[in-house]
């Protein structure tokens, strides 16, 4: 912790001390040279779909082959409630031994599997209480406006009923976008939620239904928290745009939420010369000052193949395709996911929660550049995963 060896005292959950290292006090756990950091976080998951690459398949690699291949897959029932407990359970568990103490994740709403997601959710996060900090985003199908959108509503009426902790919902994939996003907002000040919706997830600059999420917040005076996830065509954008609407994201107090491993997977592949990345302008939204924490989105699934459930992984890819420093991305990785969940941030003060995670690693760098497995991860002050990292190089080894 910022190069200085510390004695960590914590009492009910809370650090009660922070102090120079007292090198004659043997009393407690001794984690060497580790490093000690606040916990990771993902504020963007979709545990419903988690681990189906070889079940699922993406014909095409886009957005709209993973979208369509999901609605195949679900219309057929292939995934109960209890397979959608099982992977989520294996999800989760890979995400808190990399030490992810809070996750939040999108669930499927639609008419072929109503609220039995969120239902099967419930039961996750019994089984997980105490260990990680699970939030439920509603995330209907749409349409939810115009003539067809009856059906969807009724099973997004449902799982509102059911209890999630956020509305969600894929506004700009909507002919009526504007629109879609107004009924958010509104079911929101209804159920007395947050908002987190999928925002512009297209190259394609003409669509920019942030600006209605702004105007939302200002004309309802919404005060609760407002997250725009992905903001794809944000970044694609001429600069002087970006830093303008960046100000007005800023202003309206709107969290943004780049996902680096699913957006450099399912975008840009129109594009075979030049080939964008898919990210939001994440400078210019850091610089106006708007919360920007990032996300895996999806984890080894028709919207992304590949994926290790280590928001580390994600940092990496901040710093080589986002052109973050390693501090800003853990940053964005770790503590500003937790202000998108209204969480305390962990900063390491008398009085902050006592979760955190200890790496074998010397430098915030390198903890992301090498990632190393040898990590011990605590909530509430207590030990909830440890796993330990072993290599043998048979150098020269005799014959
Ligand atoms: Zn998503």
């Amino acid at each position: 912790m910022n190069g200085r060896t510390v004695d960590l005292t914590v009492i009910d959950g809370v650090i009660e001390s922070v102090t120079d290292h007292d090198p004659i006090d043997q009393s407690g756990t001794d984690l060497q040279d580790w490093l000690l950091l606040p916990p990771l976080t993902e504020p963007h998951a979709h545990l419903d779909k988690a681990l189906t690459a070889e079940e699922v398949r993406n014909p095409t690699g886009d957005l709209d082959g993973a979208v369509q291949a999901w609605a195949a897959a679900a219309a057929e029932g292939r995934f109960t409630p209890d397979n959608v407990i099982e992977r989520s359970t294996r999800a989760i568990e890979l995400l808190l031994a990399n030490g992810v103490t809070a996750v939040r994740t999108h669930i499927n709403i639609s008419p072929d599997v109503g609220a039995s997601n969120v239902y099967a959710l419930h039961r996750v996060r019994e089984s997980f209480a105490g260990l990680i900090d699970i939030q439920i985003v509603a995330l209907p199908r749409g349409p939810m406006t115009g003539p067809d959108s009856s059906a969807n509503r009724a099973a997004f009426a449902e799982a509102l009923d059911a209890g999630v902790d956020v509305v969600g919902g894929c506004p700009h994939l909507e002919d009526g976008a504007t629109d879609a996003v107004a009924f958010a907002f509104d079911r929101a000040l209804e159920f007395g939620l947050p908002v987190d919706l999928h925002t512009d997830e297209t190259l394609d600059p003409s669509v920019l239904t942030v600006l209605d999420m702004v105007e939302q917040v200002h004309e309802l005076g919404f005060d609760k928290m407002v997250s725009a996830s992905h903001c794809v065509s944000l970044g694609v954008q001429p600069l002087e745009a970006q830093h303008d609407i960046a100000a007005r994201i800023a202003a309206a107090g709107i969290a943004v939420l780049p996902h680096p491993q699913t957006n450099l997977y399912l975008q840009g592949r129109d594009h075979q010369a030049a080939t964008p990345r898919g990210l939001t302008a994440i400078r210019p939204l850091v610089e106006a000052g708007v919360v920007v924490a990032a996300g895996a989105d999806n984890v080894q699934d028709p919207y992304n193949l590949v994926g290790r459930s280590d928001p580390l992984e994600t940092a990496a890819l901040l710093v080589m395709a986002g052109h973050v420093t390693p501090e800003d991305a853990y940053t964005m990785v770790s503590n500003n996911g937790r202000k998108v969940m209204g969480l305390a941030p962990v900063e390491f003060r008398p009085g902050d929660p006592a979760d955190f995670v200890a790496i074998n690693a010397p430098s915030i760098r390198a903890a992301i550049a090498d990632a190393p497995k040898s990590r011990r991860v605590y909530r509430a002050g207590r030990l909830v995963a440890s796993s330990d990292q072993q290599t043998t190089i048979n150098w020269r080894a005799s014959t």
